[in-house]
């Protein structure tokens, strides 16, 4: 079954609103094993919600519209389905004894312009709403389906679960199950990690995607079965390729400040830092680490203050880990001291060191310094570093 959603409401496409809709019910159908391969957002103007309608009947079976059931008269969703699908609006006393009741309830008048919420295009089935005014309906049209849900979210999300869902397991025979698992890479560039699984990438099923954020890496990989035993199978088969190729670089499901701050507890090692850079951005990163309070005992941020080489921030670097270390009695120091001036290409060579319980780690290596994310990659890859060691994998 092929869908397409509709937003409806000027207000998204002012960008006053985000959609939140759209991709709430596209996590949904994709979950329920729908494809939806289109999304639409449209004002609310008859014409053109009229014609959006037509045109996704025109290329899917299933068309789920979120907004513009309310009762003023910019809310036209209800006139534009009509329209498409070329039936009446139909008036229903039951849905305005329905609406009534509830204003009743709430002990709020019930204003005129609320029976225009009582109409529905002919032949449409009622979909009540115990959360708003605005009753949804659903049109099997030979055309396709047409499902129309308010666009308050919350009511959305109801109607959908509780009515939507089971129309669709119950009456249109959906069983399949789409399973996606996130799994965190670190340390590898984007192009090396495309490569090494650009096979995988190009499957179908399961399909495997991939997302970077500075020097740290997000893969999906989603399968589709007809149950979710198969599917969790189908994913587990693709994660232990992936592992396989990528090998250290991959983490797993948990992110890496979480695996550090985990792999800190496990091994019993609290930390302390020297920085030299004034913008801290391996402090920054430490504390991203959950619980950073605890696994970090202190911080010393010192610029420098003369020039140095790469081999003599190494050594400054080495010093200062080995001083707060001592300072604040952590079993592990840490310490980041860049060069003082950038090499021809612009690049900053940054040295870190680990000054640990059974002995030493020396990393340099080359970040642009003019730009913010060049900051952030040095937090990432001073996590790394710290990450590498206490799994006690090689330098
Ligand atoms: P009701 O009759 O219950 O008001 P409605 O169908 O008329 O429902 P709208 O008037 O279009 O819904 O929107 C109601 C609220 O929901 C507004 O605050 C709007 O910003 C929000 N909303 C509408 N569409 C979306 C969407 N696609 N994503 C997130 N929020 C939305
Ligand atoms: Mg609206």
């Amino acid at each position: 079954m092929d869908a397409e959603i509709i937003a409806i409401g000027s207000e998204l496409l002012l960008g006053v609103t985000v959609d939140t809709n759209s991709a709430y019910l596209a996590r949904q159908l994709a979950a329920a094993g729908v494809n939806v391969y289109r999304k639409m957002v449209v004002g609310d103007n008859v014409d053109r919600i009229t014609t959006a309608v037509r045109e996704a009947l025109s290329r899917a079976d299933l068309v789920i519209c979120t907004g513009g059931l309310g009762p003023t008269l910019d809310d036209v969703t209800r006139e534009a389905v009509a329209a498409a699908l070329n039936r009446p609006l139909e008036f229903h006393p039951e849905l305005l004894d329905q609406i009534a009741a509830r204003f009743a309830a709430m002990n709020r008048p019930m204003s005129e312009s609320n029976r225009r919420q009582a109409y529905v295009p002919a032949g449409a089935r009622i979909i009540p709403n115990p959360r708003g005014t605005a009753p949804a309906f659903l049109i099997e049209d030979e055309r396709g389906t047409v499902v129309v849900l308010p666009g308050v979210p919350g009511e959305m999300r109801y109607l959908f679960e509780t009515a939507v869902l089971p129309y669709l397991r119950e009456e249109r025979g959906i069983t399949t199950v789409i399973l996606v698992r996130t799994l965190h890479a670190v340390g590898l560039g984007e192009s090396v990690i495309g490569e090494r699984i650009a096979d995988l990438m190009q499957q179908t099923n399961p399909t495997v995607g991939i997302s970077a954020k500075r020097a740290r890496y997000e893969l999906r990989i989603g399968a589709r079965a007809e149950s979710q035993a198969e599917a969790e199978a189908m994913i587990a088969r693709t994660e232990a390729i992936i592992r396989e190729r990528l090998g250290q670089y991959l983490l797993g499901e948990e992110e890496l400040p979480t695996v550090v701050a985990r792999l800190l507890r496990e091994r019993h090692q609290t930390l302390a830092l020297y920085e030299g850079i004034l913008r801290a951005p391996v402090l920054q990163a430490l504390l991203s680490l959950p619980d950073s309070d605890q696994v970090l005992r202190g911080v010393e941020i010192h610029p420098l203050d003369s020039p140095a080489d790469t081999q003599a921030a190494s050594d400054l670097a080495a010093a200062g880990a080995a001083n707060v270390a001592e300072r604040w009695q952590s079993s592990i120091g840490l310490g980041v001291q860049p060069a003082s001036w950038p090499d021809t290409n612009g690049f900053t060579s940054v040295s870190f060191v680990l000054i640990t319980p059974t002995g030493e780690r020396r990393l340099n290596r080359p970040f642009d310094l003019r730009s913010s994310d060049g900051f952030e990659f040095i937090g990432t890859a001073a996590l790394d570093l710290l990450r590498r060691y206490l799994a006690g994998e090689p330098e």
